[in-house]
């Protein structure tokens, strides 16, 4: 059985009637989950076992950390009679621990809340989409951000959105180049499996920042056949739009005029559904990837051809 971890693969789907239970092994941790479900006269719950804390829900629980050290975040999507593990991301730690030291380079301020850092690569392998914690050098708190470069880049990049008040983006933001920030990585499995595929079409869903990880496929894969549908708030948060051929590009702004579509991602994809056999990718907040992804499953998507990764 292949369950992967970040996101998108570990997907355990089926007719999960009385007691059902999965393991998922997350290769670069020791997670093991295992979950049930139970259809009690009172409606649907999910409880989960080994590790994570229970929980139950009409219909989705998410987030719930396996420890305390708070780097592991799930995200259950109830379907009908199916359960989605949608989302299992699992950074070894949030705190620095085996990492690397990694020198920046050079930072590009896109807007006052969203720059690009990048990080000499230090010969480390990686498959676009994946995503490394970061930090600053012996701060000992990391975050997880996705790569934004291609992985033939000899650099790495992160688009990285600040959080008010937040501990790692506010920090990045100042880095100049020559600090040292704290690496561990990469990990996940919110990837491109057959890349080379020329007959599959890509659907690329992102809200801000989650549009980190089809930039890196697009720069790692040319060839790819994609759309992407990004979801902003306002037009400046169209993070270096010209990258990407207009006609493959679809802003769906909600607070102001000018994009191509007034409103957020899920209403777009509502009115244009994707083409059958589309293989789907989200990313970006929890709440539009719970949305449109019972968007697309009512459009007859089928689970095995969605993937998310989930910000926060
Ligand atoms: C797999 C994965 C990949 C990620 N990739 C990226 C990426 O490429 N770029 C990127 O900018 N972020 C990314 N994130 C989010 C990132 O890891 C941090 O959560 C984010 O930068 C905030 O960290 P902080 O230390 O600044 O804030 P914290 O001190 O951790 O948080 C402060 C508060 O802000 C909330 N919060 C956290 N993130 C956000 C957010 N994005 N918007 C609004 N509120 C938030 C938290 O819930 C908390 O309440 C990713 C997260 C995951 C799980």
């Amino acid at each position: 059985m292949r369950v992967n971890s970040s996101s998108n693969a570990a997907r355990q789907r089926g007719a999960v009637r009385r007691l059902v239970h999965h393991g998922c092994h997350y290769t670069q941790s020791r997670c093991f989950l295992q979950y049930h479900r139970e259809i009690p006269s009172s409606g649907d719950s999910l409880k989960v076992v080994s590790n994570v804390a229970a929980a139950a829900a009409p219909r989705s629980c998410r987030e719930k950390p396996v420890d305390k050290s708070g780097d592991s975040r799930y995200h259950f999507v109830m379907h009908n009679d199916q359960v989605d593990i949608l989302t299992l991301t699992h950074a070894r730690s949030a705190t620095s621990r085996l990492g690397l030291v990694h020198r920046v380079l050079s930072v590009r301020h896109l807007t006052a809340a969203a720059f690009v850092v990048r990080i000499g690569r230090n010969d480390v392998p990686a498959t676009a989409g994946q995503c490394a914690t970061l930090g600053i050098h012996g701060a000992g708190i990391n975050r997880e951000y996705s790569m934004y470069a291609g992985e033939h880049d000899d650099y790495f990049e992160f688009l990285v959105r600040v959080v008010e008040g937040g501990q790692v983006s506010t920090e990045l933001q100042r880095c100049q180049p020559g600090d040292q920030v704290d690496f561990d990585g990469p990990y996940g499995q919110f990837i491109i499996e057959q890349p080379r595929d020329p007959a599959r079409k890509y659907l690329f869903i992102a809200t801000g920042v989650g549009i980190a990880p089809y930039r890196s496929y697009i720069r790692s894969y040319p060839q790819l056949d994609y759309t992407i549908v990004h979801g902003v708030r306002y037009l400046r948060e169209c993070y270096e739009r010209d990258e990407y051929p207009p006609a493959r590009y679809r802003t769906c702004v909600t607070r102001e005029d000018g994009g191509d579509f007034r409103g957020r991602v899920s209403d777009y994809l509502r009115a244009q559904p994707p083409a059958p056999g589309t293989i789907c990718y989200l990313c970006g907040n929890n709440a539009m990837i719970a949305e449109t992804y019972d968007v697309l499953r009512a459009h007859g998507v089928p689970g095995d051809q969605l993937f998310a990764e989930i910000f926060f």
